[in-house]
């Protein structure tokens, strides 16, 4: 068999591991996990409500066209429906823009360090990723106009970035737009946009109509709080959303993540509730990680980087043995830093405790 050597040389995404697995290697329970970026207050109660309803359900098929839930969205957003394309998390949007729009040789520049399943997909599709430092953490998006090439297809830009925390600014973004050529296709990815405080962060579904190619990826695994379920959507021009449904497998949201996010859309309690446990838990950890004497890095997430000036794997693995799961950041070539997600108030307060004593 003949593979290529883009695939034989791919590296498996490493997500943080379920908590049940990590206690089943380490011995320990009761542990709290604040390494995923998950939704601390759980799932919301009206999208349970709604999945156990079409819990009878499952033997058909879901709705292929996602009728409802596009409508929805399409009013939420004030964009037509046909420029909506929802997927099995935004993850499949990402996978998909590239299997529709690039073909194997294609540039595609990507932020270094950014979410490691930007470069994973474009090398699993025999693409080229040209990689920018960012800058102070902050993406560089002058490097990354001039990372720009007559092959160059596709631009990541995550906005809030995954590692860091960090919001490119609406001028700052402006000014790189002007500088893209229309056909090249600027992926701006907002995981993390219900929770920017930063007024200056703009959206990439302002540029919808601009003479530039813009697509903007959406999720319900964060601020939803439906990461389980696996739903996400992209916004983007119509004749892009076109192509990718025909492209796309014809049930790639399921009957339950159809229902559930639905009804996450308009649970308002749900969301406000969200955003304000992770604000008032963001302020509480800024100001306990700075009484430990530690550096952080603020943020326009629901996570952010502390620096602890030593090995943070060791640090981390300290952490675990206590029942306190963080991500070190060494895969993302932050080797001193680990990331942590904000929790309920009381898993915040164990955080601390248990990081002032491993360090
Ligand atoms: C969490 C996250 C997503 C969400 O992916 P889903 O497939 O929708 O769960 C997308 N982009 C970034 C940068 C993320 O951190």
């Amino acid at each position: 068999m003949k593979i290529p050597d883009y695939i034989a040389d791919l590296k498996r995404y490493k997500p943080g591991k379920p908590i049940e697995e990590l206690e089943r290697e380490y011995g320990i329970s009761g542990s709290i996990k604040l390494a995923s970026n998950e939704n601390p207050i759980g799932p919301s109660p009206k999208a349970l409500d709604a999945i156990m309803s079409a819990l009878k359900n499952l033997h058909r098929y879901p709705d292929g066209s996602n009728y409802h839930l596009t409508k929805r969205l399409a009013e939420k957003l004030k964009v037509s429906v046909n420029r909506i394309v929802l997927g099995n998390g935004s993850n499949e949007i990402i996978e998909l823009l590239i299997r529709t729009f690039l073909r194997e040789g294609d540039e595609v520049v990507i932020p270094e360090p950014s979410f490691l399943l930007y470069e994973i997909m474009v090398q699993a599709g025999g693409e080229r990723p040209v990689k920018v430092a960012l800058k102070e953490r902050v993406l560089d998006l002058k490097g990354m106009a001039g990372g720009v090439s007559p092959r160059t297809r596709m631009i990541f830009v995550n906005n809030p970035n995954n590692p860091t925390g960090t919001i490119v600014s609406r001028d700052d973004f402006e000014e790189f737009l002007q500088q893209i050529p229309p056909e090249v296709i600027v992926v701006v990815d907002e995981a993390y946009i219900e929770f920017v405080r930063d007024s200056t962060c703009p959206t990439g579904l302002d540029y919808l109509d601009a003479d530039k190619t813009v697509v903007t990826l959406r999720t319900f695994s964060k601020a939803y709080g439906l990461a389980g379920l696996r739903i996400g959507y992209g916004v983007m021009k119509e004749s892009l959303a076109d192509l990718m449904h025909r492209v796309r497998q014809p049930f790639n949201t399921n009957l339950l993540a159809q229902a559930g996010a639905l009804a996450a859309l308009d649970d308002d309690a749900f969301l406000e509730k969200t955003i304000s446990t992770v604000h008032k838990g963001l302020d509480f950890l800024y100001r306990e990680v700075e009484k430990l004497g530690l550096r952080y890095f603020p943020t326009q997430t629901n996570f952010f980087l502390i620096d602890l000036e030593r090995d943070a794997k060791s640090v981390f693995e300290k952490m675990l043995r206590r029942g306190v799961i963080v991500r070190p950041m060494t895969a993302y070539g932050y080797p001193n830093y680990i990331r942590i997600n904000v929790g309920l108030p009381e898993e915040n307060q164990r955080l601390v405790e248990v990081l002032r004593e491993v360090i």
